[in-house]
């Protein structure tokens, strides 16, 4: 199944995995929802591997290390990408852009794209925005769950959800679009969005978010932000977090019907053009029905039911994410 999924947490697992010999790590073959074994043989266009930046508290408490300093730690993840390119030519390849990401299907490789979750590693300042396009990186999640330079994230409290972005994230915005790095709203609060969609002159994304309208987490998008982004030329990734899918209390499952309500919902707002893939794979909890990054033709198979054309399908799979690298991408 041809498919270009926006966010996976993957490379967090890897840098914990080997914290200790950060040379073995390898994204081949792996216990999790993605790997490029999988990739390559389920026919996959790209995966977008993001540098999740964990929170603080959560090295003791969850990885039960000691603190890892964020540019020690942003180092591991990407040492462990490109050792994983570099060992893996036959079936894998670095994209920055969407000439690469062509290049590699003509080839039969996997397109790697590095992205990062929460700037807080950019303090501010532009050039470590640009030393971060120079490593690689081709998309920023302005935030994760908690403010930082850029601004506020999402969040149940409506004060802090109508925050906007700081004046450095409104600079850094446009910084970005002049690099060539996406812009990603998924976690960002929804004044936030409205700074993002006002700033960009070129489209930018939200990697991992659903429609609010059908699971009201905050997390998700409202209608009139499905439009804005449409408007942009922007894409939206569909997650397989059970509560972004379905927000009842403990719904831990993502069922296929579930992920077809968002999907529908999204194309008949914003239109076909502006849905697209982001299982957020190994960064969810719960099981779902799509379950691995091999298990794609699932969702396939449930839109072809609803009607969907192998055209909208390719377009929801792939082919808008690829047209979003193409115009703000370099
Ligand atoms: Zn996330």
């Amino acid at each position: 199944m041809r498919t270009l999924d926006m966010h996976c947490d993957t490379l967090m697992h890897c840098a914990f995995k080997w914290r200790d010999d950060i040379e073995k790590g390898d994204l081949f073959e792996l216990d999790g929802q993605v790997d490029l074994k999988r990739l390559s043989s389920a026919g996959a266009v790209g995966e977008f591997f993001a540098v999740y930046m964990p929170p603080a508290d959560s090295y003791i408490t969850h990885w039960n290390t000691e603190f890892i300093e964020d540019e020690e730690y942003i180092a591991d993840c990407v040492q462990i990408f490109e050792q994983s390119v570099a060992r893996h030519t036959d079936i894998a390849a670095k994209a920055l852009n969407a000439e690469d990401v062509e290049k590699n299907i003509k080839a039969g490789k996997v397109s790697c794209i590095l992205t990062m979750e929460d700037g807080r590693a950019v303090l501010g300042k532009l050039e470590n925005l640009k030393r971060f396009y120079d490593m690689g990186f081709r998309a920023l999640s302005l935030t994760h769950n908690y403010t930082n330079c850029f601004g506020t994230p999402n969040s149940l409290d409506p004060r802090l959800n109508e925050h906007g972005l700081n004046p450095f994230g409104k600079e850094a915005v446009e910084y970005m679009q002049e690099l060539g790095m996406l812009v990603d709203v998924s976690h960002l609060s929804d004044g936030g969005f409205w700074d993002v969609a006002d700033i960009c002159k070129k489209p930018f994304i939200a990697t991992h978010s659903n429609a609010r309208a059908v699971a009201g987490h905050q997390r998700n998008l409202k209608d009139d932000m499905l439009r804005a982004l449409a408007e942009r030329g922007g894409v939206t990734g569909l997650n397989l977090c059970p509560p972004f899918i379905e927000f009842t209390e403990g719904n831990t499952h993502t069922s296929l019907e579930g992920c077809v309500k968002h999907i529908k919902h999204i194309v008949n707002v914003a239109g076909i053009e502006t849905m697209g893939l982001g299982s957020d794979f190994d960064g969810i909890f719960g099981t779902q029905e799509v379950g691995d990054v091999s298990q794609f033709g699932k969702l396939a198979d449930a839109l072809k039911k609803e009607g969907f054309s192998e055209d909208d399908i390719e377009k929801i799979f792939w082919k808008n994410t690829l047209r979003v690298m193409r115009e703000a991408c370099k």
